[in-house]
């Protein structure tokens, strides 16, 4: 069974190349592909039966339907997140979708509280000052987590992992999810609260819901108006969930205090991608670097050994459950 693997960087190929060694996969064989799969791309794909996205994959409706006429019969995503594939058109051609539902909660809530961490006592700026010999500590001021209110919207995995992380800090934890935890509840110093007491009492904001018609810009002008002042803005979840020119306006007025982004709501085309040479052309993106209390990192709080191992075994897994007409159902979307 042929497999084609769009968006293959180097860091995945290898663990790839060792997990497909085993000999349960003996029969399988991984075509990689640097490109993105587009429209114009997905010709790439002839000649395979399993097509293996990345979440910077286009999987719209005029994609799946080059993939189903060419004769691709599973979609095994490399990713948690679905929210770029059009499974109704899927299911239409009962074309099979799977995903990794879970590799690494403590990569992705670890990486947030890089972010937070990192931000507050201004590590980035830190660096930078060393190197270039300046040992002042003028403007590095930071504050104690320990004790702050930290909202966390979605206590999923993810969530619940940050929300661990956070009570070790000593912090109080709000949080907000339609669908509580009875692990959360359990946990001292957790309390879920609506939204818009989170959103209003919170001195640092961390989102980790998945981003639907639903969550689309869930951080607007609005809400960003009625946060405390100074907040910090948290999002390693996806781009869409935030109004990005609502968040520059709140950073241009102080009412935001710094922002941690592993995502951004245009990232396709750019994140994962070398534009050292050529430049950026979203302007929007380019006026959010500029901000000293913004850190931006290109969608890399999965990137662990140990993630990226898990990705690999569930990703090929989910083909051999394909093979035998049973696939669990935590990681079958379609
Ligand atoms: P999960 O499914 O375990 O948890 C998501 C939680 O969000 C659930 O508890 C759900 O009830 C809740 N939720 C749904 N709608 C909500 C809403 N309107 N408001 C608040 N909460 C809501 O998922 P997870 O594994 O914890 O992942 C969370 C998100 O993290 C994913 O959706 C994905 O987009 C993102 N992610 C990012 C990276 C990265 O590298 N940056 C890696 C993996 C996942």
């Amino acid at each position: 069974m042929k497999i084609a693997f769009f968006s293959a960087q180097p860091y995945e190929r290898s663990i790839f190349d060792e997990t497909i060694a085993q000999p349960q996969y003996a029969r399988y064989k991984l075509t990689y592909f640097e490109s993105r799969l587009t429209a114009d791309t997905a010709v790439l794909a002839d000649g395979h039966t399993v097509v293996c996205p990345f979440v910077c994959d286009d999987l719209s409706a005029p994609v799946i339907d080059r993939l189903h006429r060419m004769g691709i019969r599973l979609l095994t995503l490399r990713s948690a997140g679905f929210n770029h594939v059009d499974l109704a058109r899927c299911r239409e051609y009962n074309l099979r979708v799977t995903r990794v539902p879970a590799y690494s909660p403590y990569a992705v809530a670890e990486h947030t509280t890089c972010l937070l961490l990192s931000l507050n006592r201004k590590i980035h700026r830190a660096y930078q000052r060393v190197k270039e010999l300046n040992f002042s500590l003028s403007g590095l001021v930071g504050f104690d987590v320990h004790g702050k209110v930290i909202g966390v919207i979605g206590t999923g995995k993810i969530g619940a992992a940050f929300i661990n992380i956070m009570i070790g800090f000593g912090a109080e934890v709000l949080a907000y999810d339609p669908f509580p935890s009875e692990e959360i509840r359990a946990i001292k110093g957790a309390r879920y609260v609506p939204l818009d007491e989170l959103i209003a009492d919170s001195d640092i904001i961390s989102l980790h819901c998945p981003l639907t018609a639903d969550t689309k810009h869930m951080i607007d002008g609005q809400n960003i108006e009625r946060m405390r002042a100074g907040v910090i803005l948290l999002n390693t979840s996806r781009g869409g969930l935030i109004d990005t020119k609502a968040l520059i306006q709140g950073l241009k007025s102080g009412k935001i205090g710094a922002a941690g982004l592993d995502v951004y709501e245009e990232e396709d085309g750019v994140f994962f991608t070398d534009l050292s040479e050529t430049g950026l052309q979203d302007d929007v993106l380019a006026r959010l670097i500029t901000f000293p209390n913004v850190l931006v990192t290109a969608h890399q709080a999965f990137l662990t050994r140990e993630a990226l191992r898990n990705i690999a075994e569930r990703t090929l897994l989910s083909v051999v459950e394909f093979e035998r007409g049973v696939i669990d159902t935590t990681a079958c979307l379609v």
